[in-house]
């Protein structure tokens, strides 16, 4: 599979001279298999030059949202297959206690948030709730179980047919509770099911250490939890992603470099700039 950042910040779109490196559009990730299926993990900013790169050809296209937050789901109404007629968009993600998946999208797409009604798109538009057990998406097998962040959110693990899998943690905090982090196993740390023992992993570094500690319970992690959670889930290649948007490229670089030197992590760290593809 072909994995494409195309969206690397985290909860405000931050263009501008000093992230132009990193990135400053909001969460998105495209996957391309070899066998030619499309899957969309999330729909932040990043999502409308997402589309432009897809082939004319592409009849099908499976958005995979983690949860509502506006960071992931800004780019939604911006998507041109959802207005081409006769192009399929599957749409999964998490439904609340008292909406469904349906209903809290509509929030969005519907005035006065936005012009155009869900229903009033060409394109044939299918939800699917998530979480959902494992579902087979093309040439995919996908898993999806909640995590660790304010309102429904899940994580996605996708496993191509010959073995290789991506682990999707965008908005993540597995070191809410303990005292110290990590502390207990895998099994149950929150993600660690998804993120175990995977090829490559996305995952939420928001934050730095201080900044972290006034931010307990905001739903993200710091550079340094996101290194641990990589060791304790025996991933093979982190890539750091969901930029706070205080964080310009210069600070990017000095955190990653600081972080990496102290955990001396015995896999591959690739810090998630924007445009940065990897190949499974
Ligand atoms: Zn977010
Ligand atoms: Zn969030």
């Amino acid at each position: 599979m072909r994995v494409t950042l195309w969206g690397t910040r985290g909860s405000l779109a931050t263009p501008g001279p000093e992230t132009a490196r990193y990135g400053g559009n909001t969460s998105c990730v495209g996957v391309i298999g070899r066998e030619g299926t499309v899957l969309v993990l999330d729909a932040g900013t990043g999502i409308r030059r997402l589309a432009a790169s897809l082939d004319a050809s592409v009849r099908r296209v499976d958005v995979l949202l983690t949860h509502l937050h506006m960071d992931h789901i800004q780019g939604l109404g911006f998507f041109a297959p959802l207005y081409r007629p006769g192009v399929e968009v599957c749409i999964w993600g998490p439904a609340s206690n008292r909406l469904t998946l349906r209903e809290r999208l509509m929030r969005y797409l519907s005035p006065p948030l936005f012009p155009v009604c869900l229903r009033e798109l060409p394109s044939t538009i299918t939800l699917h709730e998530v979480p959902c057990g494992e579902v087979d998406i093309g040439e995919f097998r996908v898993a999806s179980s909640l995590v660790c962040h304010p309102g429904p959110t899940v994580g996605y693990r996708i496993a191509d047919g010959r073995g290789h899998v991506l682990t999707y943690l965008p908005d993540h905090e597995p070191a809410l509770g303990p005292l110290r982090f990590p502390s207990l196993p895998r099994a149950w740390t929150s993600g660690g099911a998804l993120a175990a023992d995977a090829d490559l992993l996305i995952h939420d570094s928001q934050y730095d250490g201080r900044e972290y500690c006034s931010h307990v319970g905001w739903g993200h992690s710091s550079l340094t939890q996101a290194l641990a959670f990589g060791t304790l889930s025996d991933v093979k290649h982190l890539v750091p992603f969901h930029h706070d948007p205080g964080h310009s490229d210069d600070d990017l670089d000095r955190l990653m470099g600081e972080a990496i030197e102290q955990a001396r992590p015995a896999y591959r760290v690739t810090p998630g700039l924007e445009g940065a593809t990897f190949e499974l």
